[in-house]
């Protein structure tokens, strides 16, 4: 539908966020008008590895003594049942597997053995997997936490599913619609959900969400399924998932080069293409052809919490953005949850997420 004029709620960003929160603020009645200078998705929303992971972006038991007993533990459920809701939206292109975190080394399993006692002393779900018991392609690693209700996400096609269920709902989405000046465009409200993309649109953000280059290649389809699920390593530097066509889809060693990865130049760099490469020829244990690859850009924080609320000092002006790389199902949340915000709704995440920390 097409919405000219004053709207109540503008949105930059047509990227799991924007639609999220588009969707939840047109079906409560509201008028909404979401802007993007590319297509719905062609941010990371489409471009991302696909795991759809419960939680924070840091681990449990750190962010346990972090943010505290109670705001972890709150926020964990948090974003399982936003799973569950994320699941009965999104058909086909998301299917609860579970997800695999594994310990490259001994050090590491001595931390995500840690997760895993904190999470089920706090009633979380989760399996523990010695080395003995982990299949014979992954006897590198050292151990693993298995989480079962994590997903399988085709990320651009679910997000283009909430597009277009937010357009039913009356939202006005304009493609290749650049805004530069959050101040012109005509409505009571405006959010910025440009995560990693929109770095410099609202200055007092600059530097509290920091753009962050991630970069993932793809194999030709392998005769056989090695990975029934998304996998992840190195405090999750390193992820890959086996998609149904057979492909593995592998993400990551940003370490590599991590300052030079600060930045939201969305190109492929030869140092990162070649470790995701060699690391894939390991996990194949031959080199297979590489059929794509590409780079997009997340939004990363200091203390790895999103920043979802009002814009402070800024009248009408709210932002939902900066998930360190786990934005699938937190920016679907946090899409919501700005939407509730915006309709005067609070929550113990709002305060956890309050972007007034960093001002
Ligand atoms: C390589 C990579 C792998 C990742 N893997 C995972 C993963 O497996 N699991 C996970 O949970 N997360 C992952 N992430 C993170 C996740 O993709 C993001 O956090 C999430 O998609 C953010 O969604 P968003 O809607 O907030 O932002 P985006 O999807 O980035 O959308 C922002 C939109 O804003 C638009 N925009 C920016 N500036 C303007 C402007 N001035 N005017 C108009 N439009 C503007 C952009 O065009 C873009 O479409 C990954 C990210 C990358 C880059």
């Amino acid at each position: 539908m097409r919405r000219d004029g004053r709207v109540d709620v503008a949105i930059v960003g047509a990227g799991v966020t924007g639609c999220s929160t588009a969707l939840r603020l047109a079906e409560a009645g509201l008028s909404v008008r979401v802007h993007d200078q590319r297509g719905v998705a062609e941010g990371a929303s489409g471009r991302n590895g696909g795991f759809a992971l419960r939680g924070g972006a840091t681990r449990y038991d750190v962010a346990r003594d972090t943010y505290g007993r109670e705001p972890a533990r709150a926020l964990w459920h948090w974003t399982e049942r936003a799973l569950d809701r994320m699941e009965s939206l999104a058909g086909d292109s998301l299917t609860r597997v579970g997800s695999l975190r594994l310990a490259a080394d001994e050090e590491e399993r001595g931390h995500i053995r840690s997760e895993y006692d904190a999470m089920r002393e706090d009633g979380i779900a989760a399996e523990w997997i010695d080395k003995a018991d982990l299949a014979a392609h992954l006897h590198s690693f050292h151990g693993a936490i298995e989480h079962p209700g994590d997903g399988s996400l085709q990320p651009a096609r679910f997000v283009r599913r909430l597009a277009a269920r937010a357009a039913e709902a009356g939202a006005d989405i304009r493609e290749h619609d650049r805004v530069d000046d959050v101040a012109s465009l005509d409505a009571t409200h405006v959010v910025v959900a440009t995560d990693g993309y929109g770095h410099g649109l609202v200055p007092e953000l600059a530097e509290a969400i920091w753009p962050t280059r991630g970069q993932v290649i793809v194999s030709e389809p392998l005769d056989r399924v090695l990975y029934d699920r998304p996998h992840y390593a190195r405090q999750g530097f390193d992820y890959w998932q086996q998609l149904p066509n057979r492909r593995i889809v592998l993400g990551g060693f940003r370490d590599v080069s991590i300052l030079d990865e600060l930045t939201d130049v969305e190109e492929t760099t030869p140092a990162i293409q070649e470790s995701l490469e060699r690391f894939m020829g390991e996990l194949i244990g031959e080199q297979p052809l590489i059929s794509h690859r590409w780079a997009g850009i997340f939004g990363l924080t200091q203390d790895m919490l999103p920043l979802v609320g009002r814009v402070p000092g800024r009248d009408g002006l709210w932002v939902a953005a900066g998930y360190s790389g786990h934005g699938n199902v937190l920016g679907f949340a946090c899409g919501e949850l700005v939407a509730d915000a915006i309709l005067g709704e609070s929550s113990p995440q709002l305060e956890l997420f309050d972007p007034a920390r960093f001002a």
